[in-house]
């Protein structure tokens, strides 16, 4: 027997490439759930402007409002919680790093644009993990790709079967509506930004005279031809495959309009997956198991510096968690106990009693947390699956201000376990290398280390591009690589050593060459 507080959790997170429509679709999900009132209070996280500037007037805000970053609602008897992910590319590994901490994703894609290059990658996450997903096609308002071909083209770049559970009648200025396959109702579309509601009409098949009364004969007829395709081709859902990862149910809508919208939360509520198990290096963890367990995915600095603690955003996955009362941090082998914990709903942060599998609980935090950190309630074990992923951009730090060494030391490496970007240190003379997926974090590293730390620094542009984590059966090998390579080779954050790669033709051969080493895309391979 599942307890009904974790049956009742739906953890998740809305995904897109910049500007597809995730940030309104989170609004009106939130408007639907009753946890706001107008449109325009969910904050635009993105950072599209240029200068760095907007960029951290956009994070101090957010910093202290925190609230954004979680958001959760009642809605039919469930508590959602939605977990934001920034929208900027420069911070895709905060992304990557939220998705470990959810249960399923909704994925967002522009009608107009189909699949663009940060759906994929952010969909190679989800895979990774075996992730459910729904996608949901918006702006159909808008003169889109056929709905055939986009659904083709969501296949085969997404690497994912999909079965579409509405159907759009035309898009753009004929936009008539979409057809819910399952319900077997007709949805009128009516621009409208305001209402919530729209015109349902229910009929019993295609075949309703019904039909006829609000669509042309043309549109009808394609209409029945399409569904007869669509049957054919792809059939019912598989609830199963969905849950696998495998299959994603396909919805058409317009966000801005407040269509498709309520059909899409519907489902959403009735077959995402609630909390299950979550793997841990020793054994699987039961989300219904008795004792408490927890990891930390994401930390988020506090940038007003009146107030230098931070939140370690942390997703319970077993158990109850409750106020005061002491846990186990497994890697720092500590009890900690946590007087402020706070929860989120909607816009609010607000003080927290106990919490359960799903939900995500903020602790205040002066320096005790990474990322990735587990707490129990006494076992020793450590959560999987938040890999790290190559950077793009390597850049060694040099030092301006050598009576300011420790605090550049200090901050460093605290804004690497915040997961702002990834060090690496190179033998021989201890040189600090970060990497990361865009140029932005440098400009916010420097940022932050004159601000937070008084420290200086400027960044030397290598002309690494890739690192791969190195394993072998054997520590001779390892030893062999590192001495032979040593100018590509480094330590992560853990000791581990990295092989530095200038591009895919030095990395092969440095493959063929020590055929008994494994190279490795991302940190976490065991
Ligand atoms: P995000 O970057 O994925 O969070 O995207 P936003 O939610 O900020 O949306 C990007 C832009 O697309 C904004 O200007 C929205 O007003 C617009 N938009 C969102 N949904 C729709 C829609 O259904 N139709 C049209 N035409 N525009 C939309």
């Amino acid at each position: 027997m599942v307890h009904p507080e974790i049956e009742k959790r739906k953890t998740f997170a809305i995904i897109s490439h910049p500007d597809a429509g995730k940030t309104t679709l989170t609004e009106k999900f939130l408007l639907f759930g009753g946890a706001i009132n107008t449109a325009g209070t969910v904050k635009r996280n993105k950072a599209n402007q240029s200068s760095t500037s907007d960029f951290m007037e956009i994070e101090k805000q957010r910093g202290i409002s925190v609230a954004t970053s979680v958001m959760g609602f009642e809605y039919n008897g469930k508590r959602i919680n939605i977990l934001d992910t920034p929208g900027h590319k420069d911070f895709a590994e905060d992304t990557y790093r939220t998705l470990s901490a959810v249960d399923s994703v909704i994925l967002v894609v522009d009608s107009v644009k189909g699949v663009e290059e940060q759906t994929q990658k952010l969909m190679d996450v989800c895979r990774m993990r075996n992730t459910p997903v729904i996608i949901f096609v918006n702006k159909l308002d808008r003169e889109g790709k056929d709905t055939f071909d986009l659904l083709d083209e969501l296949e085969n770049n997404l690497n994912i079967s999909v079965c579409p559970l509405s159907w759009p009648i035309g898009q753009g200025h004929n936009f008539k509506g979409v057809y819910n396959i399952f319900d077997k109702q007709l949805n009128l579309f009516k621009p409208d930004k305001s209402k919530i509601t729209e015109p349902v009409i229910q009929v019993n098949d295609l075949e309703d005279p019904l039909l006829s009364k609000f669509l042309q004969p043309k549109e009808l007829k394609t209409l029945q031809d399409d569904l007869e395709l669509v049957d054919g081709v792809y059939g019912k859902l598989d609830n199963d495959l969905y849950l696998e990862g495998l299959l994603a149910p396909v919805f058409f809508g317009s966000a801005i309009n407040n269509f498709g919208i309520r059909e899409l939360l519907d489902t959403f509520v009735s077959i995402a997956p609630s909390p299950k198990s979550r793997e841990a290096n020793e054994r699987m963890v039961m989300a219904n198991e008795k004792n408490f367990t927890g990891f930390v995915f994401k930390i988020h600095a506090n940038l007003d510096p009146n107030h230098r603690d931070r939140i370690a955003f942390l997703r319970i996955c077993s158990g109850k968690f409750e106020r005061n009362k002491f846990y186990y941090h497994t890697r720092l082998n500590k009890k900690l106990k946590f007087s402020n914990p706070v929860d989120f709903m909607a816009n609010e942060k607000s003080l927290v009693e106990e919490a359960w599998p799903g939900d995500v609980v903020g602790l205040y935090d002066s320096g005790n947390f990474k990322i990735g950190d587990t707490l129990t309630e006494g076992e020793e074990l450590q959560f999987k699956g938040i890999p790290s992923f190559s950077p793009e951009i390597f850049k060694e730090v040099e030092n301006r201000d050598p009576l300011k060494s420790k605090q550049l030391e200090k901050g460093l490496q605290q804004l690497t376990e915040e997961g702002v970007a990834q060090l690496f240190v190179q033998q021989p003379g201890n040189r600090k290398i970060i990497g990361t997926v865009g140029e932005l974090q440098y400009e916010v590293i420097v940022f932050r280390l004159q601000h937070e730390y008084g420290a200086k620094c400027a960044f030397r542009p290598l002309t690494f591009r890739k690192s791969s984590w190195l394993t072998s059966k054997d520590k001779k090998n390892i030893n062999e690589i590192i001495q032979r390579r040593h100018h590509h080779i480094a330590t992560d954050k853990d000791g581990n050593p990295v092989f530095l790669a200038d591009n895919d033709w030095t990395l092969n051969l440095a493959k063929r060459d020590f055929p008994n080493v494994e190279f490795h895309s991302t940190s976490e391979f065991n």
